[in-house]
């Protein structure tokens, strides 16, 4: 079978043999595909809807292996709540490159498809409520403008796999720019020493950072990893722009290309609270909302660890600018913040003051448990009386003096409620409606609701009607408190 539309150009494959396992997907009882990414194919270049659907099915649950697939487990390595590990894909198998009609390379890759060589107690599978959550999160993601691991398809195995309880098995196929981890380079190192670290290193300089290649002559390390920094920068930003919590940022769940990736027990945050935390198993908020960045950046020092060896002979040397490099984070990250953050506020120029207005803002908000994404996308509308933040007092100040900073605004004066329809999404996939959807895919089969939840999600940044279903905050006994990875 060949996927229409398919480019397979696998690169992976010909690396050092360490860093993969070649596997087969295990074959399942009988395939259903429940959610087909129309969207996504296209931008790929598949031409799904030529293929026949068993066919499909059959490939994207791993029964059939597509012509020009050559399917590999990848090894990596991962600090997990600090703790170092070796891992690998335990549960997922990655297809191949496929090369789109613009160029751009994706790995195609299976999620759930069966034990590998790392799967080391686990089963190799996945349950279809957190495959349709990883599907809603990730679409939601790209429509709003982060760069994130997409969802091609769900399929149903027939299967049922064991958790805390009985649970009908999927596969999700994700297509990423690579699945190379920063956990990657830490197995590299641990594993085979610097030979690896560099060959992994040149592979992904070709592969996500081309402008860098010139410098391979020279030592690229350094470089490479100040370029990490900007991307890791950019995407913390971005996830905090619109209250988005990873959950687990271990090591190995930090691609080098930039792009969230593994979504377990993620969710967006409803009412503003920086030690929000909603996965179950983070028991000491390791991974809270405000302490994104500064993982972020201590992950980065692991990552920096692998290459100290590359950036000089001299190690005081390597060292000294390697610490220089990661503490860049968090000047980097607090410049960039603040310009996401006036842009949420419809802000334009820069005022010193401004940083005041924007903690000041933050601070009523956690006081008062104002919604997070609601706030920001109607401060325009003010005083709407469906807002109960808006009402207060305290509110009432700040807002007086937010209007007058919007009238020093460079543009002209509507230009800041452009802004803030820009940088601030009327819909994000809200937990309830989210575990909703599932409960009654997962329960009933019934994949209505978890349609119309996707629809909703892919055009955040739509005027909706106020009040609308998607844009509602919980109503207190539909509050989600706790998210669970189910892996
Ligand atoms: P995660 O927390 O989902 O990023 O997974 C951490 C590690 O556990 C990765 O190496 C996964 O491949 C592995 N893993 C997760 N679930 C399973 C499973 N059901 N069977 C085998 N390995 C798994
Ligand atoms: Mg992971």
């Amino acid at each position: 079978m060949k996927i229409p539309g398919v480019r397979f150009d696998n690169t992976y494959i010909h690396l050092c043999s360490d860093l993969f396992s070649k596997e087969k997907p295990e074959i399942v009882k009988a395939p259903e595909i429940i959610a087909l990414n129309s969207r996504l194919a296209l931008k790929l270049g598949l031409d799904l809807e030529k293929a026949d659907k068993k066919g499909l099915a059959s490939v994207f649950a791993g029964n059939t292996i597509p012509e020009g697939a050559e399917p590999l487990a990848q090894a990596y390595a991962g600090h997990q709540y600090g703790n170092f590990t070796m891992l690998g894909d335990g549960r997922a198998i990655v297809l191949g490159e496929h090369v789109s009609p613009d160029g751009n390379r994706y790995d195609i890759q299976l999620k759930g498809s069966g034990q590998t060589l790392y799967s080391r107690r686990g089963d190799g599978r996945a349950a279809l409520g957190p495959m349709l959550r990883e599907y809603i999160i990730s679409e939601a993601m790209d429509a709003l403008g982060i760069p994130t691991t997409r969802s091609l398809a769900v399929v149903k195995t027939g299967e049922t796999v064991i958790r805390d309880r009985r649970l009908p098995g999927a596969v999700l196929t994700r297509i990423a720019s690579s699945h190379i981890r920063i956990g990657t380079f830490q197995f590299a190192a641990a594993h085979g020493g610097l030979d690896l670290v560099k060959e992994l290193l040149i592979y992904t300089i070709n592969r996500h950072y081309p402008d860098l290649s010139d410098a391979l002559e020279d030592r690229p390390a350094l470089l490479f990893l100040k370029s990490i920094i900007k991307r890791q920068v950019s995407l913390i930003v971005e996830w905090m722009r619109v209250g988005f919590i990873h959950g687990v940022m271990n090591t190995d769940n930090m691609a080098v290309s930039g792009e969230t990736i593994d979504y377990g027990p993620c969710a967006f945050m409803d009412y503003y609270d920086p030690n929000t935390v909603y996965s179950s198993i983070d028991q000491h908020g390791r991974y809270a909302f405000l302490n994104q960045p500064a993982i972020a950046q201590w992950n980065i020092a692991r990552l920096a660890e692998t290459l100290i060896p590359l950036i000089d002979e001299d190690k005081v040397k390597a060292v000294m600018l390697a610490e220089e490099a990661v503490e860049s984070f968090s000047y980097e990250y607090i410049r960039s913040w603040g310009h996401m953050m006036r842009g949420k506020l419809g802000i334009t120029g820069y005022e010193p003051e401004d940083d005041k207005l924007i903690k000041k803002l933050l601070e009523l908000m956690q006081q008062e448990k104002a919604d997070y994404t609601n706030t920001f996308r109607n401060l325009p509308l003010n005083i709407l009386p469906e807002i109960p933040f808006f009402q207060s007092a305290c509110f009432y100040e700040w807002y007086a003096a937010w209007k007058e900073r919007i009238k020093r605004n460079i543009q002209e004066e509507e230009f800041y409620e452009t802004l803030i329809k820009e940088n601030n999404p009327a819909v994000i996939p809200r937990n309830h409606k989210v575990e909703q959807a599932l409960e009654v895919a997962v329960k009933s089969g019934n994949y209505e609701p978890f349609e119309e939840l996707v629809s909703a999600v892919i055009t955040p940044y739509e005027d909706r009607e106020f009040g609308d279903e998607y844009t509602k905050e919980p109503l207190p006994q539909e509050k989600v408190s706790a998210t669970f990875c189910g892996t």
